[in-house]
């Protein structure tokens, strides 16, 4: 037998870990004290403040499939042709430098009795604490069509940044002058409260400037604008006027790719050129499948003092797949907030130092209500350990007084400056 071959076998039956010890075979240890799933906004901010709370000295493996990190936030820029791809790309190399073993694979699934995770590629993991960062998983079949439509390439989402969203702003370009693009959302809660919003504001600059006669519906579940309201209604009429079309109480409920209609479940079909369909939201696939999504099968409860799962000893899971506490948003900031509590309590579990009683997250959202102006939303939020829960802190955070081309310098900024927060 080739050794190639023999290694493959080894990979094929999972029995890496039972060769013992650290042995890195194709860059997967067998073991690591905190072993990290996803390396988005919770679980690259986590892999790097294990490393640095511990002053470097708990071993940190993160699984992600992806080669380099592809930001959201600011993606919608990129839908709407003011930025690049390449602009909201990070290498994973600072972690590297950290001394994060970063693994490109995806996580099949846990053996949570015996702390391992599997992953696709073959080998298992053993770990003393388990950190999950999925992200979210859209519910196609909460739309019918959607699953097809999508597989397709005819109704996008563009909801994970990366080559979807270069393909829905190539669908822009290719839309006729006098076209219609709608976007619809879902119930809340959804990933980023105010991105749909943002999203239809900067395709609304890029076709009004490339396709004036053009329309842009933002069909809404909800029963109003679920982030920054009145600022972003300001701004659709005052930069838009009867460009921009907002309608309240639409659920969609299903999508003809072929007939470009969108189906509510009381209101009248309609027809547009350009669909950017959003369905309901849970927590990341893996979440779902290993049974940590214990809120309504959708989102993972966890104790909010240290984000362990309520539903796994020694597993913690932050952004987007957790069962949010009241007025939390699924935001990349509040990631990176969950995963600076997550890996406090980890490093000082792992330590037997105390745990921090009352840790604080804050959060602050930026959108662009064109390439040029920005609004933002901001809160501080408490944990109250006599409610188990996080509450806003009464007179923290607000609102922008008005849109205004100093806080788009301020969104750049902060983007810039969380990325190299979780990446290093
Ligand atoms: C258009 C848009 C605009 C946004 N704007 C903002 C903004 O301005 N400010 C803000 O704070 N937030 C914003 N957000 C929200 C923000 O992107 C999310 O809240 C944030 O990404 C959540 O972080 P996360 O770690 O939960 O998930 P993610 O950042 O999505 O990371 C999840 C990672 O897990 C990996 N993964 C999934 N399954 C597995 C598996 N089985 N094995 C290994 N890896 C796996 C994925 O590849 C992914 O890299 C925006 C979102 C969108 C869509």
């Amino acid at each position: 037998m080739q050794r190639r071959q023999l290694v493959q076998g080894l990979f094929a039956g999972g029995t890496l870990a039972a060769l013992g010890g650290c042995a890195s075979m194709g860059g997967a240890p067998s073991s690591a004290k905190v072993v990290v799933v996803g390396g988005g906004y919770g679980g690259a901010t986590a892999a790097r403040y294990v490393r640095l709370f511990s002053d470097r000295s708990i071993d940190v493996v993160l699984v992600e499939p992806n080669r380099s990190f592809v930001s959201c936030p600011i993606s919608n820029l990129v839908v709407g042709g003011a930025r690049q791809l390449g602009d909201i790309t990070v290498p994973y190399d600072g972690l590297r430098t950290q001394g994060v073993t970063v693994v490109h694979d995806t996580v099949a699934s846990f053996d949570l009795a015996g702390k391992k995770v599997r992953l696709a590629g073959g080998p298992e993991i053993r770990y003393d604490k388990l950190v999950l960062s999925p992200g979210v998983d859209m519910m196609f079949d909460g739309v019918e069509g959607l699953r097809q439509a999508q597989a397709d390439g005819m109704v996008l989402q563009a909801w994970k940044a990366g080559p979807e969203t270069v393909a829905l702003h190539r669908q822009l370009v290719a839309m006729p002058d006098g076209g219609v693009y709608a976007i619809t959302i879902p119930e809340a809660p959804y990933r980023c409260p105010p991105g749909p919003y943002e999203r239809a504001s900067v395709v609304a600059a890029y076709l009004k400037a490339h396709k004036p006669k053009s329309k842009v519906l933002i069909l809404d579940a909800n029963p109003d604008v679920t982030s920054k309201g009145p600022l972003f209604k300001k701004a659709w009429t005052e930069l838009y006027g009867s460009m921009v079309e907002y309608r309240a109480q639409h659920k969609a409920v299903a999508v003809d790719a072929k007939a470009k209609t969108i189906k509510f479940d009381v209101q009248d079909d309609v027809k547009a050129d350009v669909l950017n369909v959003l369905p309901p939201m849970r927590a990341g696939m893996i979440a779902v499948q290993s049974g940590l999504a214990n809120a309504n099968a959708r989102w993972c409860q966890v104790n909010y003092q240290t984000f362990e799962s309520t539903a796994a000893k020694d597993v913690y899971v932050l952004g987007d797949a957790i069962q949010i506490a009241p007025a939390m948003p699924k935001s990349g900031h509040m990631a990176n907030g969950h995963a600076k509590v997550a890996a406090a309590a980890i490093v000082a579990e792992l330590k037997g130092w105390d745990t921090n009683a009352t840790p604080m997250l804050t959060n602050t959202c930026y959108s662009f209500v064109s390439p040029a102006e920005v609004i933002h939303v901001a809160s501080v939020h408490e944990y109250v350990a006599a409610e188990k829960t996080f509450k806003i802190v009464a007179g923290s955070g607000g609102v922008s007084a008005a849109r205004s081309t100093q806080e788009a310098n301020y969104a750049h900024s902060w983007a810039r400056n969380i990325w190299a927060d979780m990446l290093g």
